[in-house]
Formats: C-alpha cells, structure tokens, sequence
C-alpha cells in the first residue's frame, strides 16, 4: 500500500502510462490481422463498429467504476474485487498518488484477456472479424479512457510540474489537448467526482463515475431510479464485461457450429 503523497512535490520523473508488452503485442498482432483483411470491412461497418465499442467502454466504465466504488465491494469474499474495490478507496482517500503510477497497467488483465479470446474465435470462425475489431476498438478506446483518468489528475496539478515535466511528455500535451476541446472528460469535470463533502449524511464520489464522454448522465439517472441497486450492478459488472461477452460469442460458437 502507498503512502499519502499529498504533502510531497511530485516526483521528477515522467510516468509513461502503457499497457505491458503483452497486452500491447495482441493488440499490434489484433490490428495486423485487421487491415490484412480489411477488404472484408465497408467503411461503413469500420465507422459503425467503432461506434459501438466506444459507447460500449463509455457504458463498462461507469458499470465498472460505480460498482467498485461502492462500500460493499470493501468486504468482497471474491479477492480480486475486494483488492481492487480497495485500490479505488485509497484513489479517493489520496487522489495524488496516481502521478507517480502507471494507471493504465490496470487495464492490462482486461486488455489480454479480451484480445488472447478473440484469437480462439478467430481461429474458430473467419466470420466473426466484425467482433474481433469491436473488441480492437473496445481495447484501445479503454486504454485512451485509463490514460485520460491520469491525465486528468496531472493537468489538475499542473502548477506544480516543471517546465521539463510538460515538455517533455507528449502524452501530457496530447490530453491536455483532447480535454480543452472536451473530447475526453477535463480535469473539471473529474475532480467533482473526488470532491469531499462536509456534510455526513451526504457521501463523497457519488457522480462522474464515467471516464469518456457519453452518456453518462442517461446511467447516473437510470442508477438513481433503481435505488442505486447493488444487486443490478453487480449482475451488469459481471455479466457484461468484455471477457465475458467475448466468452459468450465462443460458446455460441462451440455449440451452435458444433466446432
Ligand atoms: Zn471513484
Ligand atoms: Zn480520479
């Protein structure tokens, strides 16, 4: 567990946020299959696809964030949701300790996982190239959305970066870019999701649970109507991630083509 940073200069050195070389290898190996074939795609289906991964992340992202910021996920008897449920508790409780983290090595089970399922279809079915680039735009749309959340923090935290910090990190310049023409979520609008509330009875980080920009407004009001319902979270988080959709489309698969 990290110590509280917040009294501290932020360190000196830049912090590239990257996925591991595995990850980033499927993906590159992903992305050359694709335009080998990309005669199979009309513009069209590219532009539809991509469509719909990035509303898919922009909805998985609030499922996943909002489900692992609640309380209950604290005391999980599943030890990987408690370990990043805790994870998400000590990003609120110091928020600063992120610059000095590569946040984006996060999303490297997720990544590998989805992409390593879509070879096993890929060898199963030619057919299913259409989901195979869905899960590319999936993968790559949730390592912009993991980066733009450091960022966020970074650029919040701007005043006190050396010239040398800001120059020399392109990634630094690309979302500071991205977000002053709000094409990715701003620091603004983030930081309202750590604000702390002096009254008790109200609870901290209860809005802007999402990390692209979407619909999240259209979640946020359809989350309060359910009661913000545990249960409904916990069904959504679990069943619709993009390992377990990817597992469904290989079963089907399996056992509707008898492969
Ligand atoms: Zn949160
Ligand atoms: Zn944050």
């Amino acid at each position: 567990m990290k110590v509280d940073c917040s009294d501290q200069i932020i360190d000196n050195k830049i912090v590239t946020q990257a996925l591991s070389v595995e990850s980033t290898s499927l993906i590159c190996a992903l992305g050359l299959i694709l335009m080998m074939r990309r005669r199979q795609f009309s513009k069209t289906s590219l532009i539809v696809l991509t469509i719909c991964g990035y509303v898919y992340m922009d909805y998985y992202f609030f499922i996943g964030h909002c489900f692992l910021d609640r309380l209950e996920n604290q005391e999980s008897r599943i030890g990987f949701i408690r370990d990043l449920a805790n994870e998400f508790k000590i990003h609120h409780d110091t928020p600063r300790n992120i610059l000095n983290e590569n946040h984006v090595a996060y999303t490297n089970l997720l990544v590998f996982f989805t992409i390593l399922l879509v070879f096993v279809y890929l060898s199963l079915n030619d057919n299913l190239l259409s989901f195979a680039f869905l899960s590319f735009i999936v993968s790559i749309v949730g390592v912009i959305g993991s980066a733009n959340h450091y960022y966020c923090h970074r650029i919040t935290h701007e005043q006190n970066l050396t010239q040398l910090q800001k120059n020399s990190s392109w990634q630094f310049l690309l979302f500071k870019s991205l977000q002053r023409f709000n094409i990715t979520p701003t620091s603004a609008h983030h930081s309202l999701h750590h604000r702390k509330t002096d009254d008790v009875l109200t609870i901290d980080h209860q809005l802007n649970w999402n990390l692209l920009n979407g619909f999240n407004k259209v979640y946020e009001h359809m989350y309060k109507l359910s009661g913000q319902s545990y249960e409904l979270l916990s069904i959504l988080f679990y069943f619709t991630n993009p390992v377990s959709i990817n597992s469904y489309i290989i079963m089907y698969q399996i056992f509707y083509y008898h492969i």
